[in-house]
């Protein structure tokens, strides 16, 4: 299997290390039919996008689709998620400017509300240092993350099970339903053959991508490739696989 597209990739508007520009000229050199530019969400205190840069970048992606004719460009976020509720930090200004929304669990954001610092934050942090913890917070996060399903719109949810622990089934039981993608992302090792293998009856849909911060990690995902091969998902199931045939 080879990717056509790669869907998820960050650059200097939040702490990537190149331009727009430069990974868009990058995913061409790969032959790729598309790239997807999906920054930080605004509440990342260091490297979330500033409000007023999602028309700079919408700007520059219209730019780029209109000078290039061998690549799509499109323009998301990687939201963050931030509250106990399923709140995720979007804004006016992330519906206007991107195609879609992805979103993930993060360990440095802005918590939306002053609760959500322990009823969130706190509790993923201590699930991580404290074994004994992990089925209660896992039990809150699945919760978590179906309400934000129920909220949002999502495209994709991205490295599902990377530093907060769900309950992977129910999340990829309601992805389905809500005809949200579930990210295999090699860059943090989830989702990995075990979960594939546990959830591939849901019938859900799946990208794997490279999550690069720099040009020479765009579509660097070897090992996600590998990992749904070992898990028996069919390639149809697969988004951003290119099909023999084209
Ligand atoms: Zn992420
Ligand atoms: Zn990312």
């Amino acid at each position: 299997m080879k990717i056509k597209a790669d869907l998820h990739t960050h650059t200097v508007f939040s702490h990537g290390k190149n331009t727009i520009e430069e990974m868009v000229d990058r995913a061409r050199q790969l032959g790729l039919d598309a790239i997807v530019i999906s920054d930080h969400g605004r509440s990342h205190p260091l490297y979330g996008v500033k409000p007023e840069n999602f028309k700079v970048m919408r700007e520059e992606v219209d730019r780029l689709n209109q000078k290039y004719a061998d690549i799509q460009v499109y323009l998301s976020v990687e939201a963050n998620i931030t509250g106990d509720d399923g709140t995720i930090d979007i804004g006016d200004e992330e519906r206007q400017y991107c195609d879609w929304i992805y979103a993930g669990y993060h360990w440095v954001y802005i918590p939306h509300r002053i609760r959500d610092f322990f009823t969130l934050k706190l509790r993923n942090y201590f699930a991580k240092v404290l074994p004994f913890l992990r089925p209660a917070v896992q039990c809150r996060n699945t919760q978590t993350y179906l309400k934000m399903m129920d909220r949002y719109a999502l495209k994709m949810i991205t490295h599902p099970g990377d530093k907060c622990p769900i309950d992977i089934e129910k999340v990829a039981q309601k992805a389905a339903e809500k005809n949200i993608i579930l990210e295999i992302n090699p860059r943090h090792h989830h989702l990995n053959v075990e979960e594939l293998k546990r959830i591939a009856k849901y019938g859900g849909r799946f990208a794997i991508n490279s999550d690069a911060h720099t040009v020479n990690r765009v579509a660097d995902v070897d090992s996600g490739i590998a990992w749904a091969e070992a898990a028996g998902i069919p390639k149809e199931r697969i988004v951003n696989i290119r099909s023999e045939n084209q």
